[in-house]
């Protein structure tokens, strides 16, 4: 019989075998040579009082066999099958690809940006040249925001069953068995490559459609429903059923959908900073030891604080990994974090935001559902203003930022374009910058040795989610505007973050069988 168990291990016993063996047979009241084969099916670190594995074993008695994590899949020929348009080939896109032709559809795709073959290149020129393509960058291109990211797959997101197929999925075109044990599984940029082209060859050999360069620049509405859209504003191509999952970073979108009736609404979202400490001084910290050793991971961290009526709290943390030039219009500074798989680059970063609300940012725009667009171009506008040109940061030292001194000089930081020394206390907003410094005080109060000038803030962190929603009806996930239109992921406004917006994406395709009485 297959047997789980609840253990604690210090990290070195976890990793020793004849340990583990002994602890199993010891809590089980069996015999070592009883056990045929023991794995781990969930792990978390638990760093109060000296660090510990927490993990939950499944165990094998001699002739067990165990049951399988990974799910099972039938992909369908569909290149004859009824059409679903989607444009975007991020998270949310794809994996309502994935589930079309699970549904016997075929999905046609339109992305504006380029494959993950080609567009290496423009970050690469980004980084290096500082120069900005605004339909292929750190945003725009397959795989979308996801792909160059830190590839945690944690979500809040309820929908376990979904959550679960979701990682199977992943694992299925190429991430680590270990994502559908772990209690917080991340892949990496590095593997986040060779998974979208794993994807978008499974949609091409089922007869699906994938378009880059292909940007929607416009619908043609007949009775309430989406009868065409625009490509590359010349290219019209009919259209049965619409998901739009162009992510938070397509602002064009959102202007568009108005100027054609589709219901919209403000939503509060939130902006900040990017800190950079060392990642030996993150593990000195969580892990209280001089060095963490070879069976510890890179610690991070999550912290919340109320300040002044608003949550200020770290967001999308990247321990070993970079901070990265996250934007899509020129003259704007957008920063955000990545990290590689085996998160070992010596700094630590994290997004540190401040929750805003649409009443903070009312005035500006007279037209209250871009207001907080609006709000977050100006930051974002500032901050290129202050920094050092084309997409050279502004950065100041932490304590510098708290106690409000300007900074003489900077550490090294991750931020291949480079960053220059700028007083972001003083040209921050005052309601974002006063939330910010007293944040970073309660932090070093939770995490001693965090408020510190070896570690750097950089500017701005501005798309944390969607600061719009599109309405749609809680039941269908149709627009409530136009039938066919189903907005979803987290441009929709409706999920955040790698998962969530893949769970959205297939439940959408799911309502647009469900609707239709399409057989699966
Ligand atoms: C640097 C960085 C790191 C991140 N790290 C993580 C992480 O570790 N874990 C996590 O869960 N989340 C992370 N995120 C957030 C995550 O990437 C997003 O939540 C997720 O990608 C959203 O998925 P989506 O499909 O809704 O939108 P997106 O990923 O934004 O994809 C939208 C796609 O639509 C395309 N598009 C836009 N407009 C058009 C148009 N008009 N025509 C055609 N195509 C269009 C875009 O080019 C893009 O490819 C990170 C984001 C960034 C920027």
């Amino acid at each position: 019989m297959i047997q789980e168990a609840d253990f604690i291990f210090y990290p070195e016993q976890l990793y020793n075998r004849d340990f583990a063996m002994k602890s199993i047979a010891q809590q089980l009241g069996c015999r070592e040579s009883d056990i045929s084969a023991y794995r781990i099916v969930r792990k978390s670190i638990d760093a109060r009082k000296g660090v510990k594995f927490n993990v939950r074993l499944q165990v094998a008695m001699k002739g067990d066999v165990f049951p399988d994590l990974r799910g099972k899949f039938e992909f369908h020929d569909v290149s004859k099958s009824p059409l679903v348009t989607i444009i975007g080939a991020g998270p949310a896109g794809y994996f309502a690809a994935l589930q079309c032709i699970m549904s016997g559809l075929k999905p046609v795709v339109f992305e504006r940006g380029k494959s993950v073959d080609d567009r290496k290149f423009d970050i690469s020129a980004l980084n290096s040249q500082h120069i900005l393509n605004p339909e292929s960058n750190y945003a725009f291109g397959e795989g979308g925001a996801g792909t160059y990211s830190d590839g945690k797959l944690y979500t809040r997101s309820k929908k376990r069953g979904n959550v679960t197929e979701v990682l199977q999925l992943l694992h299925y075109f190429g991430a680590d068995e270990d994502i559908l044990v772990e209690a917080h599984p991340h892949i990496g940029t590095d593997r986040l490559h060779s998974i979208m082209r794993n994807i978008r060859n499974k949609i091409l050999d089922c007869g699906g459609e994938v378009h880059f360069s292909s940007k929607l620049t416009g619908v043609k509405i007949v009775a309430n429903n989406v009868t065409a859209v625009v490509i590359n504003d010349t290219d019209e191509y009919p259209c049965e059923n619409l998901i739009l999952a162009t992510g938070h970073s397509a602002r064009d979108i959102y202007y568009m959908l108005n100027s054609n009736g589709v219901q919209l609404r403000e939503k509060g979202f939130a902006m900040g900073v990017r800190v950079e400490h060392p990642q030996a001084l993150i593990d000195s910290i969580q892990y209280k030891c001089k060095e963490r050793g070879k069976y510890l991971p890179a610690a991070s961290y999550a912290l919340v604080k109320q300040v002044d009526g608003r949550g200020v709290y770290s967001f999308c943390m990247c321990p070993g990994g970079k901070i990265v030039s996250a934007l899509t219009e020129d003259k704007t500074i957008v920063v955000n974090g990545m990290s590689n798989s085996k998160r070992n680059s010596p700094f630590a970063n994290s997004g540190i935001v401040v929750e805003l609300r649409p009443e903070d940012y009312a005035s500006y725009s007279d037209n209250k559902i871009f207001s907080g667009l609006e709000f977050q171009k100006s930051l974002e506008t500032l901050a290129y203003r202050n920094g050092g040109g084309d997409v050279v940061a502004p950065a100041q030292r932490l304590a510098d930022f708290v106690s409000g001194k300007i900074s003489a000089g900077l550490p090294k930081v991750s931020y291949e374009p480079g960053v220059i020394s700028s007083p972001m206390h003083f040209w921050m907003p005052e309601f974002l910058s006063s939330r910010l410094r007293e944040g970073f005080r309660q932090f070093d109060r939770q995490m001693h040795g965090f408020l510190t000038n070896e570690a750097v803030v950089v500017g701005v962190e501005s798309r944390t989610s969607s600061p719009v929603q599109v309405v749609r009806d809680v039941e269908s996930m149709r627009s409530v505007s136009v039938e066919n239109l189903y907005p979803c992921g987290e441009g929709a406004g409706y999920a955040g973050g790698i998962v969530s917006s893949a769970v959205d994406g297939m439940e959408v395709v799911k309502r647009i069988v469900a609707s239709q009485c399409i057989a699966m």
